[in-house]
């Protein structure tokens, strides 16, 4: 989400396990046939689970798990980057962030990250890095990083009638990158969202992904203060908004290096969104 005033950064996601290693496999992986199940049903792909559409089936949004006992977390990472934010890019400019990624595989954190397609364009390396390693999943947070409604934070708008090639022209981007693990999730830039664009994208048939825990990692200058008002935020179930994106969010990284241990010392497990959202539409499994 990033949005201070004047310069937006991107989000990016995290989420859990289950679910998403299905989700993850090699494409075509053998999996055992179940009694009464033809071989060719068993040989699909699994889908990653989705809510099932709103009212007048308007995209369905995911704020957050169940507040069960069983304590898990998503830490989800935003990838922004605006479109015309390739000068900046060309001059150093870092939207990326490899060491953060570096970070959440030492840590064994399993993390969805929230990428616009703009940022797999200008890292289609760590694009496909990230999107073939089965401890991530990726997400979408718009090809553009505009915004999907008027008055957003400042960010230019995308137009009703280009919303949804937006959010396609993500899933392309990710596509071209060589990423395996995209998600039917989408993150509004800047967490804007109305009626309208809700049933614009319903036929995209994404979920929509927003939060309930604000790391305020964006612009943020003391590590402490980031990891602090994440860990007084975090409840059982919580989605936590951060970034991955080096210009924008410089104090994440290090944050995390206090956010993981006191979170897991607390009894919390790591997971994807995907298994949040799994939880979610069949709480009975
Ligand atoms: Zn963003």
């Amino acid at each position: 989400m990033i949005i201070p005033v004047r310069r937006f950064a991107a989000t990016c996601a995290l989420s859990a396990l289950g679910v998403a290693l299905a989700a993850c496999g090699a494409p075509g992986t053998p999996q055992a046939a179940r009694p009464g199940q033809p071989a060719s049903a068993s040989a699909a792909p699994s889908r990653p689970p989705t809510l099932a559409p709103g009212p007048a089936g308007l995209t369905p949004v995911f704020t957050n798990g169940p507040r069960t006992p069983d304590k898990t977390v998503a830490l989800t990472f935003d990838a922004d980057m605006t479109a015309d934010e390739g000068p900046r890019a060309a001059d150093g400019e870092h939207f990326d962030n490899p060491r953060l990624i570096a970070t959440l595989r030492a840590f064994k954190v399993p993390a969805t990250v929230f990428m616009t397609g703009r940022w797999a364009d200008e890292y289609p390396e760590e694009a496909k890095d990230i999107g073939q390693d089965p401890l991530f999943e990726i997400a979408n947070h718009s090809y553009s990083h505009y915004a999907f409604t008027d008055n957003c934070y400042g960010l230019p708008t995308v137009p009703e009638d280009r919303m949804r090639a937006d959010v396609e022209q993500a899933y392309t981007a990710f596509k071209k990158a060589g990423v395996r693990n995209a998600m039917p999730y989408f993150r509004f830039p800047g967490g804007c969202y109305d009626q309208k664009a809700l049933r614009t994208l319903s036929s995209v048939g994404v979920t929509a992904v927003q939060w309930d825990v604000v790391s305020g990692d964006a612009f943020a200058t003391d590590a402490d203060a980031v990891a602090r008002q994440v860990l007084q935020g975090v409840k059982p179930g919580s989605v936590v908004v951060m970034h991955c994106t080096r210009s924008a969010a410089p104090t994440t990284e290090e944050a995390l290096r206090t956010i993981v241990p006191e979170l897991r010392k607390q009894g919390y497990r790591f997971v994807k969104v995907s298994e949040l959202i799994g939880t979610a539409a069949h709480p009975d499994h």
